[in-house]
Protein backbone atom coordinates (compact mmCIF):
# COMPACT_ATOMS: atom_id res chain seq x y z
CA UNK A 1 0.00 0.00 0.00
CA UNK A 2 1.17 3.35 -0.72
CA UNK A 3 0.60 7.06 -0.27
CA UNK A 4 0.63 9.04 -3.55
CA UNK A 5 1.94 12.37 -3.78
CA UNK A 6 1.87 14.78 -6.87
CA UNK A 7 4.03 18.00 -6.79
CA UNK A 8 3.58 20.70 -9.58
CA UNK A 9 2.88 17.19 -11.99
CA UNK A 10 3.00 18.40 -15.79
CA UNK A 11 2.17 16.90 -19.14
CA UNK A 12 2.99 17.98 -22.29
CA UNK A 13 2.44 16.11 -25.90
CA UNK A 14 4.48 18.01 -28.76
CA UNK A 15 3.75 21.60 -27.46
CA UNK A 16 0.31 20.36 -26.20
CA UNK A 17 0.11 20.87 -22.14
CA UNK A 18 -2.53 18.44 -21.26
CA UNK A 19 -1.71 18.43 -17.37
CA UNK A 20 -0.98 21.77 -16.18
CA UNK A 21 1.27 21.62 -12.81
CA UNK A 22 -1.29 19.80 -10.60
CA UNK A 23 -1.21 18.95 -6.79
CA UNK A 24 -2.38 16.12 -4.45
CA UNK A 25 -2.02 14.10 -1.99
CA UNK A 26 -3.69 10.84 -1.61
CA UNK A 27 -3.33 8.82 1.61
CA UNK A 28 -2.22 5.20 2.29
CA UNK A 29 -5.94 3.26 1.71
CA UNK A 30 -7.77 5.86 0.26
CA UNK A 31 -10.06 5.62 -2.87
CA UNK A 32 -10.00 8.40 -5.53
CA UNK A 33 -12.12 9.16 -8.15
CA UNK A 34 -10.70 11.38 -10.42
CA UNK A 35 -13.66 12.93 -12.69
CA UNK A 36 -13.92 15.29 -15.73
CA UNK A 37 -15.12 15.58 -19.31
CA UNK A 38 -13.67 13.71 -21.91
CA UNK A 39 -9.65 15.37 -22.76
CA UNK A 40 -9.21 17.28 -19.50
CA UNK A 41 -6.08 14.69 -18.35
CA UNK A 42 -7.67 12.17 -16.23
CA UNK A 43 -5.69 9.43 -18.35
CA UNK A 44 -3.15 11.36 -18.42
CA UNK A 45 -2.59 12.10 -14.58
CA UNK A 46 -3.60 7.73 -14.27
CA UNK A 47 -0.25 6.73 -16.85
CA UNK A 48 1.80 9.05 -15.12
CA UNK A 49 1.09 7.38 -11.41
CA UNK A 50 1.20 4.33 -13.38
CA UNK A 51 5.05 4.90 -15.43
CA UNK A 52 2.91 4.38 -18.55
CA UNK A 53 3.60 8.08 -19.77
CA UNK A 54 6.60 10.11 -19.16
CA UNK A 55 6.94 13.31 -16.68
CA UNK A 56 7.18 16.39 -18.32
CA UNK A 57 7.77 18.18 -15.21
CA UNK A 58 7.41 17.68 -11.68
CA UNK A 59 7.32 14.79 -9.14
CA UNK A 60 5.29 11.82 -8.02
CA UNK A 61 5.99 10.29 -4.68
CA UNK A 62 5.18 7.09 -2.57
CA UNK A 63 5.43 7.14 0.19
CA UNK A 64 7.94 10.26 -0.23
CA UNK A 65 10.19 8.67 -2.30
CA UNK A 66 10.45 10.06 -6.04
CA UNK A 67 8.97 7.46 -8.68
CA UNK A 68 9.80 9.56 -11.91
CA UNK A 69 12.75 7.30 -12.64
CA UNK A 70 11.14 3.72 -11.24
CA UNK A 71 9.79 1.61 -14.36
CA UNK A 72 6.08 0.27 -14.41
CA UNK A 73 6.85 -2.75 -13.68
CA UNK A 74 8.96 -1.81 -10.71
CA UNK A 75 6.27 0.74 -9.43
CA UNK A 76 4.23 -2.25 -7.89
CA UNK A 77 0.92 -0.61 -9.68
CA UNK A 78 -1.63 -2.79 -10.70
CA UNK A 79 -4.12 -1.22 -13.48
CA UNK A 80 -7.54 -2.65 -14.78
CA UNK A 81 -8.82 -0.86 -18.08
CA UNK A 82 -12.23 -1.28 -19.63
CA UNK A 83 -10.67 -3.82 -22.03
CA UNK A 84 -9.56 -6.42 -19.97
CA UNK A 85 -7.85 -8.73 -22.41
CA UNK A 86 -7.91 -12.03 -20.75
CA UNK A 87 -5.66 -15.02 -22.79
CA UNK A 88 -9.03 -16.98 -24.11
CA UNK A 89 -6.99 -20.54 -24.45
CA UNK A 90 -6.66 -20.65 -20.89
CA UNK A 91 -8.65 -20.98 -17.80
CA UNK A 92 -9.82 -18.57 -15.22
CA UNK A 93 -7.41 -19.78 -13.25
CA UNK A 94 -4.73 -19.80 -15.20
CA UNK A 95 -5.31 -15.73 -15.99
CA UNK A 96 -5.69 -15.44 -12.28
CA UNK A 97 -2.76 -17.37 -11.76
CA UNK A 98 -0.75 -15.61 -14.83
CA UNK A 99 0.83 -12.66 -12.90
CA UNK A 100 2.48 -15.10 -10.18
CA UNK A 101 3.95 -17.57 -12.43
CA UNK A 102 5.29 -14.72 -14.41
CA UNK A 103 6.91 -13.37 -11.58
CA UNK A 104 8.20 -17.15 -10.45
CA UNK A 105 6.29 -17.66 -7.58
CA UNK A 106 6.17 -21.02 -6.61
CA UNK A 107 2.85 -23.70 -7.59
CA UNK A 108 1.85 -23.98 -3.50
CA UNK A 109 1.68 -20.41 -2.89
CA UNK A 110 0.22 -19.23 -6.70
CA UNK A 111 -2.84 -21.70 -5.80
CA UNK A 112 -2.64 -20.16 -2.38
CA UNK A 113 -3.60 -16.76 -3.59
CA UNK A 114 -5.30 -17.53 -6.74
CA UNK A 115 -8.04 -19.32 -4.69
CA UNK A 116 -8.25 -16.82 -2.08
CA UNK A 117 -8.52 -13.89 -4.71
CA UNK A 118 -11.07 -15.89 -5.91
CA UNK A 119 -13.53 -16.42 -3.23
CA UNK A 120 -13.42 -12.92 -2.40
CA UNK A 121 -14.15 -11.71 -5.85
CA UNK A 122 -17.22 -14.88 -6.21
CA UNK A 123 -15.21 -16.80 -8.84
CA UNK A 124 -14.71 -20.03 -7.57
CA UNK A 125 -17.36 -21.69 -9.28
CA UNK A 126 -15.98 -20.46 -12.45
CA UNK A 127 -12.21 -21.22 -12.28
CA UNK A 128 -12.38 -24.24 -14.55
CA UNK A 129 -13.85 -22.33 -17.66
CA UNK A 130 -12.10 -20.66 -20.62
CA UNK A 131 -13.01 -16.55 -20.44
CA UNK A 132 -15.44 -17.33 -23.78
CA UNK A 133 -17.97 -19.10 -21.41
CA UNK A 134 -18.44 -16.06 -19.28
CA UNK A 135 -20.62 -13.07 -19.26
CA UNK A 136 -18.88 -9.65 -19.35
CA UNK A 137 -19.53 -8.43 -15.68
CA UNK A 138 -17.59 -12.18 -14.81
CA UNK A 139 -14.85 -11.81 -17.19
CA UNK A 140 -14.11 -7.80 -15.81
CA UNK A 141 -14.23 -9.36 -12.31
CA UNK A 142 -11.91 -12.26 -13.43
CA UNK A 143 -9.79 -8.86 -14.78
CA UNK A 144 -9.85 -7.26 -11.42
CA UNK A 145 -8.78 -11.23 -9.49
CA UNK A 146 -5.89 -10.71 -11.91
CA UNK A 147 -5.12 -7.35 -11.11
CA UNK A 148 -5.26 -7.76 -7.28
CA UNK A 149 -3.57 -11.12 -7.02
CA UNK A 150 -0.12 -9.41 -7.37
CA UNK A 151 -1.02 -7.53 -3.61
CA UNK A 152 -0.01 -4.11 -5.73
CA UNK A 153 0.74 -0.84 -3.63
CA UNK A 154 -2.02 0.90 -5.87
CA UNK A 155 -4.53 -0.09 -7.36
CA UNK A 156 -5.52 2.20 -10.41
CA UNK A 157 -9.10 1.45 -12.81
CA UNK A 158 -9.70 3.58 -15.62
CA UNK A 159 -13.18 3.35 -17.14
CA UNK A 160 -13.18 0.12 -16.26
CA UNK A 161 -16.95 -0.86 -16.43
CA UNK A 162 -18.19 2.11 -18.62
CA UNK A 163 -18.62 -0.24 -21.33
CA UNK A 164 -21.00 -2.64 -19.27
CA UNK A 165 -25.01 -2.40 -19.30
CA UNK A 166 -26.32 -0.07 -16.86
CA UNK A 167 -27.87 -3.17 -14.55
CA UNK A 168 -24.31 -4.56 -14.88
CA UNK A 169 -22.53 -0.99 -13.82
CA UNK A 170 -24.60 -1.54 -10.67
CA UNK A 171 -23.39 -4.54 -9.66
CA UNK A 172 -19.79 -4.39 -10.51
CA UNK A 173 -19.69 -0.60 -8.48
CA UNK A 174 -20.99 -2.70 -5.68
CA UNK A 175 -18.18 -5.10 -6.16
CA UNK A 176 -14.88 -2.32 -6.79
CA UNK A 177 -16.01 -0.78 -3.47
CA UNK A 178 -16.63 -3.80 -1.33
CA UNK A 179 -12.82 -4.72 -3.64
CA UNK A 180 -11.65 -1.43 -1.64
CA UNK A 181 -13.16 -2.16 1.96
CA UNK A 182 -11.89 -5.76 1.99
CA UNK A 183 -8.30 -5.15 0.49
CA UNK A 184 -7.57 -1.49 1.62
CA UNK A 185 -5.37 -0.80 -1.54
CA UNK A 186 -5.21 2.71 -2.48
CA UNK A 187 -7.38 3.07 -5.19
CA UNK A 188 -7.68 5.48 -8.04
CA UNK A 189 -10.37 5.42 -10.82
CA UNK A 190 -10.48 7.55 -13.49
CA UNK A 191 -14.12 8.00 -14.91
CA UNK A 192 -16.26 10.98 -16.48
CA UNK A 193 -20.04 9.31 -14.81
CA UNK A 194 -20.29 11.82 -11.58
CA UNK A 195 -22.35 9.54 -10.10
CA UNK A 196 -19.88 6.22 -10.25
CA UNK A 197 -17.32 8.97 -8.57
CA UNK A 198 -20.01 10.38 -5.84
CA UNK A 199 -20.83 6.09 -4.80
CA UNK A 200 -17.46 4.81 -5.07
CA UNK A 201 -14.74 7.53 -3.61
CA UNK A 202 -13.57 8.70 0.03
CA UNK A 203 -12.81 11.73 -2.04
CA UNK A 204 -13.20 13.39 -5.69
CA UNK A 205 -10.78 14.83 -7.64
CA UNK A 206 -12.74 17.19 -10.40
CA UNK A 207 -10.79 17.84 -13.24
CA UNK A 208 -11.35 20.22 -16.49
CA UNK A 209 -9.14 21.60 -18.79
CA UNK A 210 -5.89 19.73 -17.24
CA UNK A 211 -6.34 21.64 -14.01
CA UNK A 212 -8.02 20.36 -10.74
CA UNK A 213 -10.82 22.49 -9.25
CA UNK A 214 -11.66 20.62 -6.61
CA UNK A 215 -10.27 17.63 -5.03
CA UNK A 216 -12.72 16.61 -1.68
CA UNK A 217 -15.11 14.35 -0.45
CA UNK A 218 -18.74 13.16 -1.96
CA UNK A 219 -20.50 15.76 0.48
CA UNK A 220 -18.19 18.60 -0.09
CA UNK A 221 -17.98 18.73 -4.01
CA UNK A 222 -22.31 18.51 -3.77
CA UNK A 223 -23.16 20.82 -1.23
CA UNK A 224 -19.90 22.96 -1.54
CA UNK A 225 -18.51 22.69 -4.53
CA UNK A 226 -15.24 25.06 -5.26
CA UNK A 227 -16.58 26.89 -8.22
CA UNK A 228 -19.50 26.93 -10.88
CA UNK A 229 -17.78 23.97 -13.07
CA UNK A 230 -17.74 21.57 -10.32
CA UNK A 231 -21.44 22.47 -9.15
CA UNK A 232 -22.36 21.74 -12.81
CA UNK A 233 -20.55 18.98 -13.41
CA UNK A 234 -21.43 17.25 -9.95
CA UNK A 235 -25.81 16.13 -9.50
CA UNK A 236 -28.42 14.71 -11.60
CA UNK A 237 -30.43 16.53 -12.92
CA UNK A 238 -27.99 18.96 -13.23
CA UNK A 239 -27.66 22.32 -11.72
CA UNK A 240 -29.94 25.33 -12.62
CA UNK A 241 -27.48 28.40 -13.09
CA UNK A 242 -28.93 31.73 -13.59
CA UNK A 243 -27.33 35.46 -13.89
CA UNK A 244 -28.06 37.64 -10.60
CA UNK A 245 -27.30 41.11 -10.46
CA UNK A 246 -28.65 44.29 -8.15
CA UNK A 247 -26.83 42.44 -5.23
CA UNK A 248 -26.46 44.48 -2.09
CA UNK A 249 -27.05 44.16 1.08
CA UNK A 250 -31.57 44.45 0.38
CA UNK A 251 -31.27 41.38 -1.81
CA UNK A 252 -30.69 40.37 -5.36
CA UNK A 253 -32.30 39.98 -8.68
CA UNK A 254 -32.66 36.78 -10.51
CA UNK A 255 -34.69 37.28 -14.03
CA UNK A 256 -36.75 39.88 -12.76
CA UNK A 257 -37.11 38.36 -9.22
CA UNK A 258 -36.14 40.21 -6.40
CA UNK A 259 -35.03 38.30 -3.35
CA UNK A 260 -33.74 38.88 0.21
CA UNK A 261 -30.75 36.83 1.59
CA UNK A 262 -29.90 35.32 4.39
CA UNK A 263 -26.69 36.22 6.42
CA UNK A 264 -24.17 33.98 4.91
CA UNK A 265 -25.41 34.84 1.11
CA UNK A 266 -25.16 38.38 2.01
CA UNK A 267 -21.33 37.99 3.14
CA UNK A 268 -20.79 36.28 -0.19
CA UNK A 269 -22.62 38.93 -2.19
CA UNK A 270 -20.31 41.24 -0.61
CA UNK A 271 -17.18 39.06 -1.76
CA UNK A 272 -18.60 38.47 -5.64
CA UNK A 273 -20.25 42.35 -6.05
CA UNK A 274 -22.81 42.91 -8.26
CA UNK A 275 -23.25 40.60 -9.80
CA UNK A 276 -22.40 37.02 -10.95
CA UNK A 277 -24.05 33.45 -11.27
CA UNK A 278 -26.67 31.91 -8.88
CA UNK A 279 -27.06 28.20 -9.05
CA UNK A 280 -29.58 26.06 -7.22
CA UNK A 281 -30.11 22.21 -7.29
CA UNK A 282 -33.36 20.47 -8.83
CA UNK A 283 -33.67 18.78 -5.04
CA UNK A 284 -33.97 22.78 -3.08
CA UNK A 285 -36.69 23.42 -5.15
CA UNK A 286 -39.97 23.04 -4.69
CA UNK A 287 -43.14 24.55 -6.32
CA UNK A 288 -44.99 26.77 -3.85
CA UNK A 289 -44.68 30.07 -1.68
CA UNK A 290 -42.85 29.98 1.76
CA UNK A 291 -38.88 30.95 1.04
CA UNK A 292 -37.68 34.44 1.23
CA UNK A 293 -35.97 33.36 -2.57
CA UNK A 294 -38.89 33.22 -4.59
CA UNK A 295 -39.12 32.94 -8.54
CA UNK A 296 -41.99 33.27 -10.67
CA UNK A 297 -41.76 31.27 -13.58
CA UNK A 298 -44.30 29.42 -16.17
CA UNK A 299 -45.27 25.67 -16.54
CA UNK A 300 -43.07 23.87 -19.57
CA UNK A 301 -43.77 20.13 -18.46
CA UNK A 302 -43.30 17.30 -16.32
CA UNK A 303 -42.08 13.63 -16.24
CA UNK A 304 -43.93 11.37 -14.01
CA UNK A 305 -41.43 9.14 -12.98
CA UNK A 306 -43.29 7.43 -10.34
CA UNK A 307 -40.78 7.76 -7.84
CA UNK A 308 -41.07 11.38 -8.26
CA UNK A 309 -41.52 14.08 -11.05
CA UNK A 310 -39.18 16.13 -12.56
CA UNK A 311 -40.81 19.22 -12.99
CA UNK A 312 -39.59 21.71 -16.37
CA UNK A 313 -40.73 25.86 -15.47
CA UNK A 314 -39.08 28.79 -17.48
CA UNK A 315 -38.10 31.21 -15.22
CA UNK A 316 -37.62 34.45 -17.37
CA UNK A 317 -35.46 33.25 -20.21
CA UNK A 318 -34.20 30.14 -18.14
CA UNK A 319 -35.67 26.58 -17.93
CA UNK A 320 -34.86 24.82 -14.60
CA UNK A 321 -35.44 21.60 -13.88
CA UNK A 322 -37.02 20.53 -9.82
CA UNK A 323 -37.91 17.66 -8.30
CA UNK A 324 -41.41 17.21 -6.73
CA UNK A 325 -43.13 14.22 -5.30
CA UNK A 326 -45.66 11.98 -7.14
CA UNK A 327 -48.32 13.83 -7.98
CA UNK A 328 -47.31 17.09 -7.77
CA UNK A 329 -47.34 18.87 -11.52
CA UNK A 330 -47.60 21.78 -13.80
CA UNK A 331 -49.44 22.79 -16.38
CA UNK A 332 -48.13 24.33 -19.79
CA UNK A 333 -48.09 28.14 -19.30
CA UNK A 334 -49.62 27.71 -15.95
CA UNK A 335 -47.99 30.34 -13.40
CA UNK A 336 -45.85 29.34 -10.81
CA UNK A 337 -44.28 30.50 -7.32
CA UNK A 338 -41.23 28.59 -6.70
CA UNK A 339 -39.35 28.34 -3.51
CA UNK A 340 -35.58 27.98 -3.28
CA UNK A 341 -33.87 26.20 -0.25
CA UNK A 342 -31.71 29.56 0.76
CA UNK A 343 -29.39 27.53 2.64
CA UNK A 344 -28.56 25.82 -1.02
CA UNK A 345 -28.49 28.76 -3.25
CA UNK A 346 -24.74 29.05 -4.98
CA UNK A 347 -23.36 32.17 -5.59
CA UNK A 348 -20.40 32.42 -8.28
CA UNK A 349 -18.59 34.78 -10.02
CA UNK A 350 -19.84 35.71 -13.46
CA UNK A 351 -18.42 32.40 -15.69
CA UNK A 352 -19.90 32.55 -19.34
CA UNK A 353 -18.29 29.46 -20.38
CA UNK A 354 -20.00 27.36 -17.62
CA UNK A 355 -23.32 29.00 -18.05
CA UNK A 356 -22.74 28.36 -22.43
CA UNK A 357 -21.92 24.26 -21.02
CA UNK A 358 -24.98 23.92 -18.85
CA UNK A 359 -27.79 25.68 -21.69
CA UNK A 360 -26.11 22.49 -23.67
CA UNK A 361 -27.20 19.76 -21.49
P1 LIG B 1 -9.12 12.18 -20.41
O1 LIG B 1 -8.62 10.91 -19.80
O2 LIG B 1 -9.62 13.15 -19.38
O3 LIG B 1 -10.11 11.96 -21.51
P2 LIG B 1 -6.45 12.43 -21.54
O4 LIG B 1 -5.50 12.51 -20.40
O5 LIG B 1 -6.59 11.12 -22.25
O6 LIG B 1 -7.89 12.96 -21.06
O7 LIG B 1 -6.07 13.53 -22.60
C1 LIG B 1 -5.88 14.90 -22.27
C2 LIG B 1 -5.54 15.67 -23.53
O8 LIG B 1 -4.29 15.23 -24.01
C3 LIG B 1 -6.54 15.46 -24.66
O9 LIG B 1 -6.70 16.67 -25.34
C4 LIG B 1 -5.88 14.44 -25.54
O10 LIG B 1 -6.26 14.59 -26.88
C5 LIG B 1 -4.40 14.75 -25.34
N1 LIG B 1 -3.58 13.54 -25.47
C6 LIG B 1 -3.67 12.43 -24.73
N2 LIG B 1 -2.75 11.52 -25.10
C7 LIG B 1 -2.03 12.08 -26.09
C8 LIG B 1 -0.93 11.63 -26.90
N3 LIG B 1 -0.35 10.44 -26.72
N4 LIG B 1 -0.49 12.50 -27.83
C9 LIG B 1 -1.04 13.72 -28.01
N5 LIG B 1 -2.07 14.20 -27.28
C10 LIG B 1 -2.58 13.38 -26.35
Amino acid sequence: MARITANRLLKRYGNFQAVHGIDFDIADGEFVAILGPSGCGKSSTMRMIAGLESITEGQILFDGTPVNDVRARDRNVAMSFENYALYAPITVYENIAFPLRSAGKDQAEIDRAVRAVAEKMELTPLLGLKPGRLSSGQAQRVGLARALVRKPAVFLLDEPISHLDTRQRYRMRRFIKSIHQEFGHTMIYVTHDQEEALALADRVMVMSDGAIQQLATPPEVYSRPANAFVAGFVGEPPINFFDFSDADETGLTIEGNRVSLTDPLRARVRELGPVGLAAIRPHFMRLGAGSPVQLQGRGFITEELQDHNEIFVDIGSVRVSLIAPPGVKVARNETVTISVDPDHLLLFPADVKVKEHSDDL
